[in-house]
């Protein structure tokens, strides 16, 4: 193999591990953010849950509230029966008090069931506490291997950067400027294998002069078709 296409070979092998390390750096953030909204969607629900307790409980008390004051109306109406002379007035007195006393029952019976509401959402409440408390501690222990995961791979990416500095010096200055233009445009696959007389990264057969220069080794050869940098099988 030509000594230029071997250097670019071992140049290439670290450059496409800094892609990763880099694409993987890339990735951390969104990650990141993708747990928080987790987290402020479950933190919605638990608001929404802690509301409806609250809304219940004025429920009941609007409720108790509403009996209440058929209970004092009711008090004021036996008053003035007591007080009336008269018998159609007095009737009249009793058949509304009999009114706001049937009221007052299905008042009561309402309030019942708001009262079983109001446990079941304070039940419903209590499990949702409960379930994000859990998701907060495990959200901090993810973002706590987050920050873990992005030390890491920066150390592992400037390791590789230096060492791609030191291949660098060894790589043949006529061919670099090629490959960096080609690493760039060709999604970190500048240099390919010339593979059963296709090339290895647009897969487009090659034309055999170009095959006769790649197994020759005796000068850069390029696809016709995508530029890459091809070597032999
Ligand atoms: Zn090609």
């Amino acid at each position: 193999m030509h000594p230029a296409l071997r250097q670019l070979l071992i140049l290439q092998e670290r450059d496409q591990k800094i892609l990763s390390a880099t694409k993987n750096l890339e990735k951390v953030p969104r990650e990141q953010a993708d747990e928080k909204r987790k987290l402020d969607d479950d933190a919605a629900s638990l608001v929404k849950a802690h509301d409806f307790l609250k809304q219940s409980e004025l429920s009941v008390k609007k409720v108790e509230l509403d009996v209440t004051t058929r209970r004092n109306t009711i008090s004021r109406l036996k008053q003035q029966q007591f007080e009336t002379r008269k018998n159609e007035e007095f009737t009249a007195l009793g058949n509304e008090v009999k009114r706001y006393e049937k009221e007052i029952d299905a008042l009561e019976t309402q309030e019942l069931e708001l009262m079983e509401q109001v446990d079941d959402a304070r039940e419903k409440l209590r499990f949702i506490e409960e379930k994000h408390g859990k998701l907060k501690q495990i959200y901090a222990e993810v973002m706590k291997d987050f920050i873990a995961k992005e030390k890491n791979l920066k150390a592992m990416k400037a390791e590789l950067e230096a060492e791609r500095a030191v291949i660098c010096v060894e790589v043949d200055a006529d061919v670099l400027p090629l490959y960096e233009k080609l690493m760039k445009s060709k999604g970190g696959q500048a240099v390919v294998q010339a593979e059963n007389g296709l090339c290895g990264g647009c897969h487009m057969k090659l034309v055999p002069s170009t095959l006769v220069k790649v197994i020759a080794s005796k000068e850069i050869a390029q696809c016709e078709n995508c530029g890459r940098i091809l070597y032999p099988e």
